[in-house]
């Protein structure tokens, strides 16, 4: 039970990050904080997807040029442009990694505004931080996991950031429904998202880049991340951005 539970927290947690501070933040700055809890959440997110650790500069990046040229040739990760899953997560690790990198040729217009402390972004890069974390949640299956079967989450754990990733750009731009009519093929994957903390709206996001609640167009679509975004903002530590809903960035 510890082991299930263990799973559930860092799938969560990791993917609530990647909704707030990567997402909704970084890449379409639908919320300003100031730079002492910018830091705070940076941390947060080090430790929520520990090995699997995204940059929030490049991720804030890379995410505004999927928004621009969504199922392009110019669209880091397009399912459409892609021979499958695998495929298209190995081009969006070349665009990661060249951003992070300073590589890439990408306009300064995207770059505007992304977060970008440079300790963090260094820290969780770097292997043996990496390692550290993958060692550390092999430790946990070790005391806790009922049986050898479990061992099979262990890459799931080392991976989740990008996981979380393809789950959306993959499956949420070939299933699901739509709300809405947009230039490209994003799609709402879950009806109810009990999985993914809003991101399954993903139709409804395309739609309105600059929305920060992803859900509430039907009566099922809930975004559990929504209140809590209200709550922070209402508590002072984030101030939430309005009139923008069209504007992904
Ligand atoms: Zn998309
Ligand atoms: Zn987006």
């Amino acid at each position: 039970m510890l082991i299930i539970a263990f799973f559930a927290a860092h799938w969560y947690t990791s993917v609530l990050m990647q909704t707030f501070f990567l997402h909704r933040y970084a890449a379409h700055q639908m919320f300003t904080m100031s730079p002492r809890w910018e830091k705070f959440f940076y941390t947060l997110t080090f430790i929520t997807q520990g090995s699997s650790f995204l940059s929030p500069r490049a991720y804030g990046i890379m995410h505004r040029l999927h928004h621009a040229h969504a199922d392009t040739e110019a669209d880091p990760h397009s399912p459409e442009f892609s021979k499958n899953l695998f495929d298209m997560m190995w081009k969006t690790r070349i665009y990661y990694n060249d951003i992070l990198n300073n590589r890439d040729q990408i306009a300064a217009r995207f770059k505007k505004g992304v977060p970008n402390w440079r300790f963090m972004e260094r820290l969780g890069d770097r292997w043996l931080v990496r390692l550290g974390w993958m060692v550390a949640y092999t430790l946990i299956y070790v005391a806790f996991a009922p049986s050898f079967w479990f061992f099979l989450l262990l890459p799931v754990h080392f991976l989740m950031g990008p996981v979380h990733g393809a789950i959306i750009n993959w499956y949420a731009h070939r299933y699901g429904y739509t709300n809405f009519a947009v230039n490209d093929t994003a799609r709402n994957l879950l009806p109810f998202d009990f999985l993914m903390m809003g991101e399954s709206y993903h139709n409804n996001h395309h739609k309105f880049g600059g929305r920060a609640n992803f859900g509430g167009f039907r009566w099922h679509e809930f975004d559990p991340a929504y209140p809590l975004i209200r709550l922070l903002d209402k508590v002072g530590v984030i101030r939430l951005r309005t009139g923008r809903d069209e504007a992904y960035m």
